[in-house]
């Protein structure tokens, strides 16, 4: 049996089968035959997640095959991007066409449907995590039949599939709500960790804006991004480290050659500030020696998707990485209680323990998610084992 991993390989398991099929045909049949044998599905998209949301005994699929951006339309700035496709390949194509994503998260080798799946995000104050792009879906429900469905005809349903991971079904295509193709002007800068902070407010005008703070040396880096290059600002108080411009899906992502596990957490806006002072603090007191990692802050615009984290809140998240390969869960579950006690919620594809009871107090919408996802799945031939502890579902 094949073994799958996700990406820092903190996750590993033997699926029954890894299968990727080449047509919306094949793949109705297997969940046909999948429900009928009581046996559960689930798809992966590029390994990115550390949570264990694709984890099954059972099928694991893989839309590999399903590639190439199709009907663009300038008009509407929609395009259709079949799951299979990274958010690198759907970028250089809508880039042909002369569309954009309004935004990437750090780094653009996830599927896009993995992405939308799990409310992937950037940063920037005004602008919503990618599941925000969704416009419409064709989908395979748990009795395997195809979907249509647009914000349009069932505004509810939307709300409930663009952020579900893989627990209605599995998408097919998404049609993207784009821009028009954008240019980006990218500055970095080294920072004292006081005048980041003096600066805060001011620096998160730009349409872009995040840092990482550096517990070792107290120091920050501050990623600034604009479309108009007139409205980079000049900072006087830190030394550049990067400069580039070029198109949004060219700029918007890095590269991470080291790998690394991560726990991140989503705030409300107003709390944020409060919890990253405290959590800096712990960090400093018990946590400098062990961890040589940075800590990234950044914003993001509220949607309204039923269990996105960033659900009916601006927010800010803040995210602790731990080099992979070493023990990471000690430093983790020693600053989880910080992020819940100031109402964050859990980045659904990062490192999180928490389970469908505290879930569910975290998201008012989640009783109507519930359902909507019940309807999708009537025999839950998505949920698996782990899938029902976010879930607490009984059939
Ligand atoms: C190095 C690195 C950098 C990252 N940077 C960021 C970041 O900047 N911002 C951020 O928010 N997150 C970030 N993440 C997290 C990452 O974006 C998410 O975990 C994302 O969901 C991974 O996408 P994937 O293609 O690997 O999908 P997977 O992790 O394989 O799957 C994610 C979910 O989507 C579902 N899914 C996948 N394909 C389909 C489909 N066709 N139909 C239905 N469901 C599907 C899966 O079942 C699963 O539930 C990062 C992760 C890593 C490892």
């Amino acid at each position: 049996m094949e073994v799958f991993k996700n990406w820092s390989g903190s996750m590993s398991f033997k699926p029954g089968q890894i299968i990727a099929l080449e047509s919306e045909e094949q793949l109705c049949e297997l969940v046909k035959k999948a429900t009928s044998e009581g046996k559960k599905v689930r798809v992966a998209g590029a390994g990115h997640s550390s949570s264990p949301l694709v984890h099954t005994k059972d099928y694991l699929l893989s839309l590999k095959h399903f590639r190439g951006v199709e009907d663009p339309d300038l008009k509407t700035k929609r395009a259709t991007v079949p799951a299979g496709m990274t958010v690198k390949e759907a970028g250089k194509d809508l880039y042909r066409y002369g569309l954009a994503m309004h935004n990437t998260g750090d780094v653009d080798v996830q599927t896009l449907a993995g992405a939308i799946g799990t409310g992937t995000h950037g940063t920037g104050k005004e602008l919503p995590n990618l599941s925000a792009m969704l416009y419409g879906l064709r989908m395979i429900n748990g009795k395997g039949e195809i979907v249509e469905i647009n914000r349009e005809n069932d505004p509810e349903t939307m709300q409930a599939l663009q952020v579900s991971m893989g627990s209605c079904g599995i998408f097919l295509k998404m049609r993207l709500q784009l821009e028009p193709a954008y240019q980006l002007y990218r500055k970095e800068y080294c920072v004292s960790f006081k005048d980041c902070m003096q600066n805060f407010e001011e620096l998160k005008k730009n349409r872009n804006f995040d840092f990482y703070w550096y517990p070792r040396t107290d120091l920050c880096k501050i990623r600034i991004m604009n479309t108009d290059k007139e409205k980079m600002p000049h900072i006087s108080y830190g030394s550049p480290e990067l400069e580039r411009e070029g198109p949004s899906h060219e700029i918007l992502p890095r590269s991470r050659d080291l790998k690394f596990d991560e726990m991140e957490y989503v705030l409300p806006q107003e709390k944020a500030m409060e919890c990253f002072y405290e959590v800096r603090k712990q960090v400093k007191e018990k946590w400098r020696r062990t961890v040589a990692w940075r800590l990234l802050i950044r914003t993001i615009k509220k949607d309204d998707a039923l269990i996105s984290p960033m659900s009916g809140r601006e927010s800010v998240t803040i995210s602790l990485h731990h080099n992979a390969g070493l023990r990471f869960w000690d430093y983790f579950k020693a600053i989880e209680p910080l992020f819940l006690k100031y109402g964050g919620r859990p980045h659904w594809g990062k490192k999180h323990t928490l389970k469908a009871g505290t879930l569910k107090e975290l998201y008012p919408h989640w009783d109507r998610f519930q359902k909507i996802r019940k309807k999708f799945d009537p025999e839950s031939t998505f949920l698996t084992p782990y899938m029902n502890e976010l879930f607490n579902f009984e059939k």
